[in-house]
């Protein structure tokens, strides 16, 4: 192993680590002290924040396990058009446009990859989010699709803070966040599921100027190969 990728993933296991006693540790802490309130003064009300805080702690461990084990999710795999998906996404974000003018060259909508449509959708929400979240006042998100290469190609690019060199190698480590409302999961959650459907990513950014997410995932059909590749479904669905 090269140095540098070991000291790197040791910085990752210190990160998670890290992260999972700081968001596990402060709601146990609190349901500790709401279990001594109780104790005291028979108030029900205390049970009640006190399962709030377990739920909080149950949930950040349920993230965690998602993103390790992303199989668990049994959601049954189906055609997908990301640039139809992306169309209906934007839409969640229309109280930004104000601010964050958007780019859309989305074609090829026939294009499909066959995936988990929820899982696929989550990972762009989540990195829509974050070209959103890295636009301090105003400027442009461009939202690009189109085929290459027997590749569904989706790139999501901001003209936002950018990420300095350092800090690009603990993009998707689980926790890791610089925002200070950050949970350090959406990154996590995109990595996890994009190398799940067999495609890849690849982050270009520059401090100041913005960063570009590029997305590739095998393309599973076309409009012109359908009848081909309904024959592949049933092949599949026998499984
Ligand atoms: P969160 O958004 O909760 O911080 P993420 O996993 O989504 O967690 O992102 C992790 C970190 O990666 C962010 O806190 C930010 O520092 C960096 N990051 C992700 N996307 C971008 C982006 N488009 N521009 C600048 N920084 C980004
Ligand atoms: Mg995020």
């Amino acid at each position: 192993m090269r140095d540098d990728v070991h000291l790197s993933q040791l910085a990752s296991v210190g990160q998670i680590a890290a992260g999972i006693a700081h968001e596990v540790k402060n709601p146990l802490t609190a349901v500790k002290g709401f279990l001594q309130l109780l104790k005291e003064s028979h108030d029900e009300m205390y049970v009640e924040i006190a399962q709030a805080e377990l739920q909080n702690a149950l949930g950040t461990l349920e993230n965690l396990l998602h993103v390790a084990k992303p199989d668990l999710e049994n959601e049954p795999k189906q055609l997908i058009s990301l640039s139809v998906e992306l169309q209906s996404l934007i839409h969640l974000f229309q109280d930004q446009i104000y601010r964050v003018q958007i780019q859309k060259h989305l074609s090829d909508t026939e294009a499909c990859v066959y995936g988990k449509k929820n899982q696929l959708k989550k990972a762009l929400f989540n990195l829509l989010k974050n070209a959103f979240e890295a636009i301090p006042e105003k400027g442009t998100i461009t939202i690009q699709h189109q085929v290459e290469n027997e590749m569904v190609v989706v790139s999501i690019e901001d003209t936002g803070t950018g990420i300095p060199p350092e800090k690009i190698s603990m993009l998707g480590t689980p926790f890791f966040t610089t925002k200070v409302e950050g949970t350090g999961m959406g990154l996590a959650q995109v990595f996890s599921v994009i190398y799940q459907h067999g495609g890849q990513i690849q982050v270009f950014s520059k401090e100041g100027e913005g960063t570009k997410f590029v997305l590739s995932i095998p393309l599973e059909t076309t409009k012109l190969t359908h009848g081909v590749i309904r024959m592949d479904l049933q092949v599949r669905e026998g499984e």
